[in-house]
């Protein structure tokens, strides 16, 4: 399919103190657009002025959320060029999303080579000062102008870019988590493995709560049982128990997230004794008593790596690592990021190149 480009004829004023950027408030010239028509398939793809869309009132996705997203940076080198990380991971991630979602996948290479001339297209909104990123958020809302509850038959697969500051200010700092045992994000057979929208809209009171509370996530627990840990607010969960790691392993409910997957194939690759099994709560509380929880981090695109310094479970609370970033943690984030941004060798082959 050939990409048609229209370009803006009215450029925005890019930020200059590119260190104010924050997260998901400035967005780009241009977006990438393509519709699905049913009996026609995925057409027309284009790349347009960023701009609204517009939707009829009744539109399929603003009553039953059938909608997906995705989540992924673009690079800027020292050398000047652009880079994305796993870009094929998130792409293979976004078509298991559809099938969970019932909507109709797309093809992989396709939306690479596309996401590559949109980026392209916008390279000069890839901020330049350290640890700066140009966010990009591909996702699909289901279209139809009709309020029957059944998979529609037409979608719109949209990517904005989003120029984004550093994700930490002064250091990693830390973060306290209240374990949730309240309310719960996802259960097996549900759809907490998919991104999707709805996911998050679960979470949010159980967000709203903690932070009350003075904590700024909450580690969620399995929607069965309510005892075995699975993810720590939008980000998959890493614990140092002696001297295994742990993550919970994958088991319909937990999102496998591409910082996940490479955090575990790293730390094989420098021989380490990591996991994917099943963590109760019950088992972290006997390792912190015992002294043997050594590290605890989050993992996720926006963060990379999120130390944890505290878990607070039942009123009882457990600093780990006297609250500062453990060394494993320490060493994780510097070479994914390393990677990431260019300053280390891309061993692996996870460095796509844009321009
Ligand atoms: C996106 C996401 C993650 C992290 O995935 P990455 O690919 O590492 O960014 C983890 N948990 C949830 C619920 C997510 O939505």
């Amino acid at each position: 399919m050939d990409i048609r480009i229209e370009l803006t004829k009215n450029p925005k004023v890019k930020p200059t103190d590119e260190s104010k950027l924050g997260f998901g408030g400035v967005f780009t010239d241009h977006m990438f657009l393509m519709n699905y028509t049913e009996g026609k398939g995925w057409h027309d793809p284009r790349i347009v002025p960023y701009g609204p869309i517009p939707m009829d009132p009744s539109c399929m996705v603003f009553h039953y959320a059938q909608e997906i997203f995705e989540g992924m940076k673009a690079y800027r080198t020292q050398d000047d060029t652009i880079q994305l990380f796993r870009p094929q991971e998130n792409f293979k991630r976004l078509n298991n999303s559809c099938e969970r979602m019932v909507i109709p996948k797309l093809d992989e290479d396709f939306l690479l080579e596309a996401l590559k001339k949109l980026v392209e297209v916008e390279k000069d909104w890839v901020p330049h000062q350290k640890d700066t990123s140009l966010y990009i958020r591909p996702f699909i809302i289901a279209s139809d102008a009709v309020l029957g509850v059944h998979p529609a038959k037409t979608y719109i697969y949209a990517v904005i870019l989003s120029p984004s500051g550093p994700y930490y200010k002064g250091g990693l700092n830390p973060v306290k988590i209240y374990v949730e045992t309240k309310y719960v994000r996802a259960v097996r057979g549900g759809m907490g493995m998919v991104k999707t929208g709805g996911n998050y809209a679960a979470s949010l009171i159980a967000q709203e709560e903690a932070s009350r509370e003075g904590y700024s996530q909450v580690l969620w627990l399995d929607g069965v049982e309510r005892k075995y840990v699975e993810e720590v607010g939008a980000m998959n969960v890493f614990f140092v128990i002696g001297d295994e790691i742990v993550t919970p392993a994958l088991t319909g409910s937990i999102l496998p997230g591409i910082t996940r997957k490479s955090v575990v194939e790293m730390l094989k690759e420098w021989g380490y004794n990591v996991n994917e099994r099943r963590l109760s709560v019950e088992e972290l509380e006997a390792a912190a008593a015992s002294g043997q929880l050594k590290e605890a981090f989050g993992t996720g695109t926006a963060a990379v790596i999120s130390p944890i310094g505290e878990l607070k479970c039942n009123g009882k609370v457990t600093v780990i690592n006297n609250n500062e970033i453990g060394p494993i943690s320490q060493k994780l984030y510097d070479h994914l990021t390393g990677i990431q941004w260019g300053r280390l060798p891309d061993t692996h082959g996870w460095i796509v190149k844009c321009c």
